[in-house]
């Protein structure tokens, strides 16, 4: 048999939490707004340093129509 307690840590600064779980998985709203704001920048780093499409490129210095959807998903 295991003793083990789930330990509940959080997700920000990785302390263990204390009785008040309202900011679950976080410690406080303070850890909550961290996390948020980390995760929001590396989405958008994410996006924002993704490279275009070279076909799209070529297209655009072509001077052609650039389709939304490349990949035709059914009409
Ligand atoms: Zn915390």
């Amino acid at each position: 048999m295991t003793k083990k307690k789930s330990k509940a840590i959080c997700a920000q600064c990785g302390k263990p939490m204390g009785a008040d779980k309202t900011h679950r998985p976080f410690c406080s709203a303070r850890c909550k707004q961290l996390d948020l704001g980390r995760w929001l920048g590396e989405s958008y780093r994410i996006e924002t340093e993704e490279p275009a499409d070279p076909e799209t490129l070529d297209q655009l210095m072509a001077g052609g129509t650039v389709a939304p959807f490349p990949g035709r998903r059914g009409e």
